[in-house]
């Protein structure tokens, strides 16, 4: 399989609640990963942050955690995918459960933010994952799923797509969260592999980034690209931390 750079994506959630700490969070990232070769590192801080965020980072890329489907209009409280372009993003992050769960996001949404994404030129990183740890319900969930999103996208344009699977009970906000196991990880990573080559083609499949995101921390970061064939991260809570987060990316050249 041909490997890109291992990219992984912080996704700040709603924190930190001052911009001077947003920014010295951001500023310890930048200098600890400077030297790092191979890896992207993209972060994703509250929209509020990032045209300051933006000028502290060089080697980090920027990206934003959501965004709407038109680039301008009146849609009122929304941010479109050309203005996060205008401030220098280049990563947003679709689909993220607490969106589904908190404000019902649907796949058919999902999909016109995706197009949307791409017309402006960025990455979209696409969260798809099951609810419960079920067994064998979860291939149908997560098929469902990208139907779904990528429905009528060309397939010139899925290969600028990134996808994350997070499964949510491994989320840590979820209570009783715990991280799949890198054997969870490979086996639904290749169900999607091989879900992706029935809706567009192998070469397809094949190339697509696919992430792990779930209780990802600088102790189990390495099983999930090893052994869990994930190519990066989608980290959480994890990333709030500078020294954690930049001992995460740190143990990815060990
Ligand atoms: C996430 O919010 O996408 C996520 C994976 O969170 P955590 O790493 O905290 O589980």
């Amino acid at each position: 399989m041909y490997m890109k750079k291992t990219l992984i994506v912080a996704n700040w959630k709603m924190y930190p609640l001052d911009e001077d700490v947003a920014v010295e969070l951001a500023t310890k990232v930048e200098q600890g990963i400077k030297n790092v070769e191979g890896v992207e590192v993209a972060l994703c801080p509250p929209f509020v942050y990032l045209i300051e965020i933006k000028k502290h980072l060089a080697k980090a890329s920027l990206g934003a955690q959501n965004t709407f489907w038109e680039q301008e209009g009146a849609y009122t409280g929304e941010i479109s995918p050309a203005m996060l372009k205008k401030l220098g993003c280049s990563y947003v992050i679709l689909g993220h459960s607490e969106r589904k769960n908190f404000l019902g996001e649907t796949p058919e949404m999902i999909n016109q933010k995706v197009r949307a994404v791409l017309a402006a030129k960025l990455i979209p990183v696409v969260c798809i994952g099951e609810k419960k740890r079920l067994k064998g319900a979860i291939r149908a969930e997560l098929e469902w799923q990208m139907k779904g999103i990528f429905k009528d996208i060309p397939s010139s344009a899925i290969s600028k797509i990134v996808l994350a699977y997070e499964p949510e009970w491994a989320i840590s906000s979820q209570v009783h969260a715990q991280p799949a196991t890198p054997q969870d990880c490979k086996e639904t990573i290749s169900f999607m592999r091989d879900a992706l080559k029935g809706l567009w083609d192998e070469t397809i499949a094949k190339n697509m980034t696919i992430l792990y995101g779930g209780s990802v921390n600088s102790s189990n970061i390495k099983e999930f690209l090893l052994e869990g064939n994930a190519q990066g991260a989608l980290v959480g809570f994890a990333s709030l931390e500078a020294e954690e987060f930049i001992k995460l990316v740190g143990n990815l050249i060990k």
